[in-house]
């Protein structure tokens, strides 16, 4: 069984995409995805997660951590191992090519012992299933949908309503994603739908935002240290054509 990362592309920007590039790309994601909040009232995610984690200070709970790849789990781990019993669940069946789930869950494994045996205190692994076909089906008529729109909306949900589901399942105490490290994902729709699920399921839902206070910096170090493969589109077959033609853009423009 395989173990790894699939860096959510846009985690981690593309050698060559400049600053100004870069801050404009995120902004228009941000402005798709936050239609998509429901104009939710501002909420600081990362202050409510430190609640809980001094709530919980010393007691050790059961962690069921949604991972997209092993860059954005990182420092998920190394933050939280300290504070949790974590199982990381692979589950992606948005990454559509097999080649690239494989590759990604292998790197998650690596990490996972490698950090592990690093901090000297590690987490399992559990992979969900590989059903391609079901997010097909969920993103049916939203293939042209620029990513960060509804499309990513639908694939959140997927993937947060099986965690939930797992966690249920398997007596875990909370279930939560490394989705919201990256600076490209909508981090109050992410809250809000984990908890929408967590309210469905019956199961706590950790709120977070991991890219606070230097997470999103650190993932980086972290990936550079254990010399993480970082995919550079989210994981959709709509997403690598997306990013393809963006770099054929910049390719003609700077030719
Ligand atoms: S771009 Fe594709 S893989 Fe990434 S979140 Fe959106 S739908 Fe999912």
């Amino acid at each position: 069984m395989i173990v790894g990362i699939h860096v959510d592309t846009l985690a981690f920007p593309p050698p060559g995409e400049g600053g100004a590039k870069r801050r404009m790309r995120g902004m228009l994601t941000e402005t798709i995805s936050e239609t998509m909040a429901n104009d939710a009232p501002k909420q600081n995610y990362q202050k409510q997660l430190e609640q809980i984690l001094e709530k919980e200070s010393g007691k050790c709970p059961r962690l069921l951590l949604h991972t997209c790849c092993a860059p954005c789990s990182s420092y998920c781990l190394e933050y939280l191992l300290s504070h949790f019993d974590i199982t990381v669940f692979y589950y992606n069946p948005n990454i559509t090519e097999e080649a690239e789930y494989r590759h990604r869950a292998t790197e998650q494994h690596r990490l996972i012992e490698e950090l592990g045996r690093d901090i000297g205190r590690t987490a399992s692994f559990v992979e969900g299933k590989y059903d391609p076909q079901r997010f097909l089906e969920a993103a049916k008529g939203l293939e042209k949908c620029p990513e960060g729109g509804e499309r990513c909306e639908k694939c959140f949900r997927l993937r947060l309503e099986e965690a939930a589901q797992y966690a249920v399942e398997n007596g875990f105490d909370y279930f939560t994603t490394s989705l919201t490290i990256s600076p490209l994902k909508n981090a109050p729709l992410l809250n809000t739908i984990g908890q929408e699920m967590g309210e469905r399921y019956g199961i706590a839902f950790l709120p977070s935002d991991f890219k606070k206070k230097g997470g999103y910096q650190r993932s980086i170090e972290l990936s550079e240290k254990y010399d993480l493969y970082r995919q550079d589109y989210c994981g959709c077959a709509f997403s690598k054509a997306e990013r393809e033609e963006q770099k054929r853009k910049r390719a003609e423009e700077n030719s």
